[in-house]
């Protein structure tokens, strides 16, 4: 035996992503044709690839010729404008985004309306924050770590309140609202991060209390996978992002020890099984 598997208690898909890529599948099924996406329904690229092996269309922008057919939004969410553009046009429009994400739309646009200057931590290049901007009038600041809310300097007199990206690490978000409320002393915290990113976290802390090696599978573009290896790296063990069993080398295998698995909240459950079942193949056994 080279060494045991152990899984996190959380993975994989959540709600929101149940959600959106079960919306697809019925489109794939029912119609109305063509079925176009806009945007990565969600970020991985098994997702987008089986999909678009079934005739999806995935698009960056919408096509002012497209007739007929349906369009759905991703489950990232978009920003006003592009949602009322594209509901103009002669297509069905299907809205994907989580209904989680939607609800951060929300609280950014009443906490505007109440007179704050919007705060955000998250990752500027992400559909998501790019979604919520789109929601406010005026862009929110954007906080990508805590060294970028060491030098914001607030202006006096003004109400600040911040939220944050659904898939955010819940410690780098501490870290940034400490640095905040040192600054800005009545700071109305709206948070944002979801439950399913909590959770995941969580799991993969506590996966890393028992093994020393960790592999994450999702993609690169995914927000929440790649803070799955972070929190796993932070918690001391060794951690690998692979989008698939195929991401490994094969030396890998010719290794021993103990292995955590876990997998973003957009990688489907049989990347996993596949996983599992090569390093069965080599040796190691599925612990308790
Ligand atoms: S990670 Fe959270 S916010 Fe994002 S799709 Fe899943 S449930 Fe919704």
């Amino acid at each position: 035996m080279r060494g045991k598997i152990y899984l996190a208690e959380k993975r994989g898909f959540c709600s929101g992503v149940e959600r959106a890529v079960k919306m697809v599948a019925q489109a794939v099924e029912n119609g109305p044709f063509p079925v176009r996406v806009l945007h990565e329904i969600v970020h991985n690229e098994n997702v987008v690839n089986d999909f678009a092996a079934r005739g999806v269309c995935f698009y960056d922008t919408p096509d002012p010729e497209w007739k007929g057919g349906c369009l759905i939004l991703s489950a990232h969410g978009v920003g006003k404008k592009l949602e009322e553009y594209v509901r103009s046009m002669s297509v069905e429009v299907m809205d994907a985004t989580c209904p989680l994400v939607k609800k951060l739309h929300a609280a950014a646009a009443e906490l505007e309306s109440e007179g704050y200057t919007l705060l955000m931590a998250g990752k500027r290049v992400h559909r998501e924050t790019e979604g919520v901007i789109g929601r406010v009038q005026y862009p929110p600041v954007v906080f990508e770590n805590a060294a970028e809310s060491q030098a914001f300097e607030p202006v006096p007199g003004k109400r600040y309140a911040v939220i944050s990206q659904t898939t955010l690490s819940t410690d780098e978000y501490e870290t940034i609202l400490s640095v905040l409320r040192k600054k800005i002393p009545d700071l109305h915290v709206a948070g944002g991060i979801c439950q399913a990113t909590t959770s995941r976290q969580t799991a993969v802390k506590k996966l890393a209390e028992k093994c020393k090696r960790i592999l994450v599978i999702g993609s690169t573009k995914s927000s929440n996978s790649k803070r799955l290896r972070e929190v796993a790296e932070s918690a001391g063990a060794e951690a690998v992002l692979i989008s698939d069993v195929s991401g490994l080398p094969d030396s890998f295998f010719e290794t021993s020890g103990d292995i955590g698995i876990t997998s973003g909240a957009s990688a489907p459950e049989y990347l996993v099984d596949d996983l599992i079942r090569k390093l069965q193949s080599y040796g190691w056994v599925l612990g308790d």
